[in-house]
């Protein structure tokens, strides 16, 4: 009998035990013009992460005068770091894939424009032609570190950037003892196994809200997933008014206006945080009849949640169960189409 009592007693003793290991702590610092929130079950120190993100932001940046792709735009030649050259390779290859859609060649563009810097201008044509002129990605020349761009050409990877940088601190974070870890960064957000409260109610995964554009204060839906990066592109994010007219961050590279899309915001679901974050880019500025033709052609590995402007929620398969619609959500349809 004294026997059986202790087994129970280790039993409860550890059921005890094990909903009390779950230590999770988060952080949150600025970087790269927006806030890093992280969240793991590591061992709570958070210097690594928020040191990568740093450095990182100094690198690439095209605002901060010392960067490597702030030389390269000034200079119109530099030699790059291996990490900052295969980030231009990569996004140049997406630019090719995409036929545009999403173009780092863009710098002329976004400085001209300006987007968030409370100047509210709005450039004339000749400007913008002016500016579409040096936009034409395939004339990026790269020999060895070496980057030469076209004369009055600009590098702006902030289509790219965040995204790169995600996948980086999820990295940082879970090579420790395999940790359970979520990051967000702007409209993205990386994760690796399981959140507490999940864990103390015997589920898996993080559960991932995606922002609705119609009412930013609320939640369209929400994806459960153990592994991977979720990117978000939408004209919300950044933008301004102008007599009656929004214009916001995300450039059309054949008529350097704001895209004119009839989605109002594409997340894009995959493994690597550099692609989901160029692609969903790239699908918001598509327009949803090219983006499932492009979903479809297979080039990327990736899933996808369109939300219309009408309010449609279009989801590709390989997503749906992972999927929660919020049906009350302003704007929102919550009968789910799905693309096969
Ligand atoms: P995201 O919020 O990831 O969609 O990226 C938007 C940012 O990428 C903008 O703030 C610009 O810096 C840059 N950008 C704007 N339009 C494009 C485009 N068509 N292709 C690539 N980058 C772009
Ligand atoms: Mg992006």
């Amino acid at each position: 009998m004294k026997r059986i009592c202790m087994i129970v007693l280790c039993f409860v003793l550890c059921l005890c035990s094990c909903s009390d290991v779950y230590r999770y702590t988060s952080t949150e610092f600025y970087s790269m013009t927006t806030f890093v929130n992280v969240i793991s079950d590591g061992d709570g120190n958070f210097d690594n992460v928020e040191n990568y993100a740093k450095d990182f932001e100094n690198r690439i940046s095209r605002t901060k005068s010392d960067s490597e792709i702030a030389r390269l735009n000034r200079d119109g030649s530099a030699v790059l770091s291996e990490d900052t050259l295969s980030i231009l390779k990569k996004s140049l290859e997406i630019a090719v894939n995409t036929d545009g859609a999403f173009n780092p060649c863009l710098g002329t563009l976004s400085e001209l424009w300006d987007i968030t810097s409370g100047k509210e201008y709005v450039p004339d044509k000749g400007e913008i032609e002016t500016a579409l002129k040096n936009t034409s990605y395939e004339e990026v020349k790269i020999e060895g570190n070496k980057v030469t761009l076209p004369k009055g050409m600009k590098i702006d990877l902030g289509g790219v950037a965040k995204g790169y940088a995600l996948q980086k601190m999820v990295e940082i974070e879970s090579s420790e003892k395999d940790a359970n870890v979520c990051v967000s960064i702007g409209g993205n957000v990386g994760v690796r196994g399981s959140s507490e409260a999940n864990r103390k109610n015997n589920k898996d995964g993080w559960n991932v809200g995606i922002t609705n554009p119609f009412d930013k204060n609320e939640l369209s839906g929400t994806l459960t997933l153990t592994k991977g990066f979720v990117s978000v592109s939408g004209a919300y994010e950044r933008f301004f008014e102008k007599d009656g007219k929004v214009y916001h961050h995300i450039f059309d590279s054949k008529t350097g206006y704001p895209a004119q899309s009839d989605i109002a915001s594409a997340a894009v679901i995959n493994n690597d945080g550099l692609e989901g974050d160029a692609l969903s880019t790239a699908l918001f500025v598509m327009g949803s009849i090219k983006a499932i033709e492009f979903y479809k052609e297979n080039k990327y590995n990736f899933d996808m949640i369109l939300v219309l402007d009408d309010g449609d929620i279009l989801i590709t398969k390989g997503i749906k169960d992972k999927f929660t619609v919020n049906s009350s959500a302003k704007g929102i349809k919550s009968d789910i189409k799905v693309i096969d």
